[in-house]
């Protein structure tokens, strides 16, 4: 079964996404032609339950496909993860009669999600958000603002995280469901980013937005809890992506090296150029590695796996980082021009080291558990 799908996820790819590759990044275009068929295909069913749709495979088989899709383009694998956030996220912390109305939609993806923590003065300390959600009978009024969510303006659902008690810190946080046609609800300008330009990514605006109570995830003051179960398995795919962008750095590198003469000889015949190829290898051996690891922990509900996915997201991060640089090195001047796609993978490599945790609060979270482990 799990060849059958790697085989079947590589010839996707090839049909659907290669030979679009530079109108998905540049704008975005057919990102949404993409996911219809990446749904009909069941990519976007794989490590949900079966009861609401999904296929119910293992976060292991769910993490080789996102290493997959991310070799191909890191703007469909971003938009799948961030997709994927916000279900996991009903998952988690819906109530039942939630699952049931809201899930077997996104698991098709006949509804896109996303997954609005960030806000300008809350980033790596979310427990100090100011979004706020007031009870009103029998509705909630949300009022405050969400930077940096990723499909903003694709989605039709917004998982959105507000404080329904400011007096109780993290505990104080709520997880609320927005419709994208919930009126005084905006979606800001898409930023401008240092990369991945196709990847929505903008402000949510919510200007006393009023909504049924029942779009509150589970109960108040759950939120924190939901977030931090979702941002572990996060961490699992969003490593998983990491290792494709590294992956695809190493392959394009060898190539590359195996066809560019100088000094009448392909370069891949100077040992300094076989040195960063060796480095690049062992890296993305390594980062695979350890997200499989994190992956099978994930599975297994061991209670290290948040630990695991800490370290994998941080470790694959900085291996896309350095074997895309050294990518570019490779390639020499061409490695620098935008015609090359190396030149791509070493801006969007920096993303890794920033989303679902900045690689300073990986190790926080990291060194916590070795720390508590080990006492
Ligand atoms: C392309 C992109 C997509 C994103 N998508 C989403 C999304 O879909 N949903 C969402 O909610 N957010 C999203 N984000 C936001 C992202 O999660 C945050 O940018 C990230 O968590 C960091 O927050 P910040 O930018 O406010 O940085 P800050 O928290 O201000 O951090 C600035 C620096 O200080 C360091 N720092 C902060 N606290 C500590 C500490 N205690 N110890 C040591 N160092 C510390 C950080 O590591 C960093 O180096 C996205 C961001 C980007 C760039």
């Amino acid at each position: 079964m799990e060849n059958e799908v790697l085989t079947a996820t590589h010839d996707f790819c090839k049909k659907y996404i290669q030979p679009y590759e530079k109108e998905i990044d540049l704008d975005g275009k057919f990102i949404k032609e993409i996911l219809k068929e990446l749904s009909s295909h069941g990519f976007m069913a794989l490590p949900f339950p079966k009861k609401y749709g999904g296929l119910e495979q293992s976060t292991i088989l769910y993490s080789k496909t996102a290493t997959i899709i991310s070799q191909y383009s890191g703007t469909i694998a971003s938009v799948l993860g961030a997709h994927c956030l916000a279900v996991f996220s009903v998952l988690f912390g819906g109530g039942e009669e939630q699952k049931e109305k809201y899930l077997p939609d996104l698991i098709k993806g006949r509804l896109i999600g996303s997954f609005a923590l960030t806000e300008q003065n809350a980033g790596s300390d979310p427990a100090s958000i100011e979004t706020e959600a007031i009870r009103d009978g029998n509705f909630y009024i949300l009022n405050g603002t969400k930077v940096f969510t990723t499909n903003a303006g694709l989605s039709d659902l917004y998982i959105v995280m507000a404080k329904t008690d400011k007096e109780r810190g993290a505990r104080g946080i709520s997880t609320f469901i927005i419709d994208r046609n919930d009126k005084n609800f905006v979606i800001g300008r898409q930023e401008k980013k240092m990369a991945f330009p196709g990847l929505p990514n903008a402000s949510l605006l919510l200007n006393s937005v009023r909504i049924p109570k029942e779009r509150l995830l589970g109960r108040e003051g759950t939120g924190f809890i939901i977030v931090k179960k979702v941002l572990d398995i996060g961490r699992v795919a969003a490593a998983s992506a990491a290792v494709g962008l590294a992956k695809r750095a190493l392959i394009e590198s060898v190539r590359y090296s195996k066809q560019r003469e100088q000094f009448g000889k392909p370069i891949s015949s100077f040992e300094m150029i076989q040195s960063h190829i060796a480095d690049m290898g062992t890296k993305v051996e390594a980062a695979e590695l350890l997200t499989l690891k994190a992956a099978e922990a994930a599975d297994q509900k061991r209670r290290d796996a948040a630990k695991i996915a800490a370290m994998a997201k941080y470790f694959t991060a900085q291996v896309a980082v350095d074997v895309s640089c050294l990518a570019v090195q490779i390639f020499g001047g061409y490695g620098f021009i935008q015609d090359y796609v190396v030149e791509r993978l070493y801006r969007e490599a920096k993303m890794y080291e920033i989303i679902e945790g900045t690689n300073e609060i990986q190790k926080l979270i990291i060194a916590n558990a070795l720390l508590k482990e080990m006492e």
